[in-house]
């Protein structure tokens, strides 16, 4: 098959990492017999020092003309400078707007060999963990109405009011019941390909956004009665995160409270770069980049840990592709390099042998040869 990937290299890191996903997707591509045709493009930095705008217009063509977009990450000290509307950050938040990215998914994974990196109690983790939180992004409070103002004047005219300033702000938190069924509907498609449960995060007791939220996902739970449904207002569900992570296979949750559960997950984790994510459209397309930033402090060292780039191209095979074979490769192949016992230097413990810590090209060819 031929597939098209529109490619975001962005800044630090980011060309450095995403040079070896290229290559493992190449590797794959031979195993397989699948021909993936890259459409390299700038965003972020990269692209204001070569066009002067974050986002170009030719950068959105090229990602909404491919089948599936892979992004390293964007920003860094260089536009610190840079005025609003055009930092770097935005390019992300346009190609989110643009490509109609709604459904954002964090796997939470622990591979064995890397238990100790988890600031969680072994017994905890036996076993191993694998979550996936699904996030909903383009609705919420974040893009609700934000508003400050000053009450000074106004309420100076009430008698006896103290001679202060007074300025009051608010946001607005909206979901309309369509945006929740296809967050939820994401939900349970994936949690009916992994182990059929997923529990949905709210603050209901609360909020009336989530009692909208939580009766739009019963009802959507109906059309899949081999997966199981529960509920959890968010506050508890930070806590069983600590607690009990086990107890988690899918979780849905509106965008402000993914945010955070998101960050919590992957601390229990232990390494930043090793999580991969994706950010899904309607129908199959999608993006695909790593959780983490441009690392300005490591960029041009040669040790970002290319990993979970290489991740995010098997979350894009899996996902947007349906090539759940070659996406297993990929993360064999990683589990592989892991057992042997390879580290790149985040993730390389005091025990770790010298000549096994291995720098992002080095990482990046072994994956492939396991591939
Ligand atoms: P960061 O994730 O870039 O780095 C945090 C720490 O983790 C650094 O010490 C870094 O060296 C380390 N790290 C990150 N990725 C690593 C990897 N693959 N291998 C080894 N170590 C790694 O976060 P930050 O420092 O807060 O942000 C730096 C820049 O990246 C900022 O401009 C920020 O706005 C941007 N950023 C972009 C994205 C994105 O493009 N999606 C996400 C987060 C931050």
């Amino acid at each position: 098959m031929k597939y098209t990937i529109a490619v975001v290299p962005g800044d630090g890191i980011g060309p450095e990492v995403i040079g070896e996903a290229v290559s493992v997707l190449r590797a794959v591509g031979d195993r397989f017999g699948h021909d993936f045709t890259f459409n390299t493009v700038l965003a972020g930095g990269a692209a204001i020092d070569a066009f002067g705008e974050c986002l170009p217009a030719s950068t959105l063509e090229a990602c909404k003309a491919a089948d599936a977009v892979l992004l390293g990450a964007v920003g860094g000290p260089k536009w610190d400078h840079v005025p609003g509307p055009q930092r770097p950050e935005r390019a992300l938040l346009g190609l989110r707007k643009e490509l109609g990215l709604y459904a954002n998914l964090r796997p939470a994974m622990i591979f064995e060999e890397l238990a100790d990196a988890s600031p969680l109690k072994p017994d905890i983790l036996k076993g191993g963990l694998d979550i996936l939180i699904v996030r909903e992004l383009t609705g919420g409070i974040y893009f609700g109405e934000h508003v400050t103002e000053d009450l000074t004047d106004e309420l100076r005219t009430i008698n006896n009011y103290p001679e202060t300033a007074v300025i009051h702000a608010y946001d607005v938190e909206k979901y309309a019941d369509f945006e929740i069924e296809r967050i939820a509907r994401t939900a349970f498609d994936l949690a009916a390909k992994r182990s059929g449960r997923v529990t949905s995060v709210d603050k209901a007791n609360v909020l009336d956004t989530s009692r909208l939220w939580r009766r739009t996902v019963e009802a959507v739970a109906k059309d899949y009665p081999d997966v199981t449904l529960d509920h959890m207002y968010v506050d508890n569900a930070a806590m069983q995160l600590i607690r009990d992570p086990k107890h988690f296979d899918v979780i849905v949750t509106s965008n402000m409270f993914g945010d955070i559960l998101s960050d919590e997950a992957s601390q229990i984790t232990g390494s930043i770069g090793m999580l991969p994510s994706a950010s899904l459209a309607d129908g199959n397309f999608g993006m695909y980049e790593p959780v983490h930033g441009s690392a300005p402090d490591i960029a041009g060292t040669g040790k970002a840990n290319p990993i979970a780039t290489i991740l995010s191209a098997a979350m894009m095979l899996r996902y947007t592709f349906g090539l759940a074979a070659e996406a297993d490769a990929i993360e064999a192949a990683v589990r592989s390099f892991l057992a042997a016992g390879y580290r790149t230097p985040d993730i390389a413990g005091k025990d770790t042998d010298s000549d096994k810590i291995t720098g992002t090209q080095e990482t990046g060819s072994i994956i492939r040869e396991f591939i």
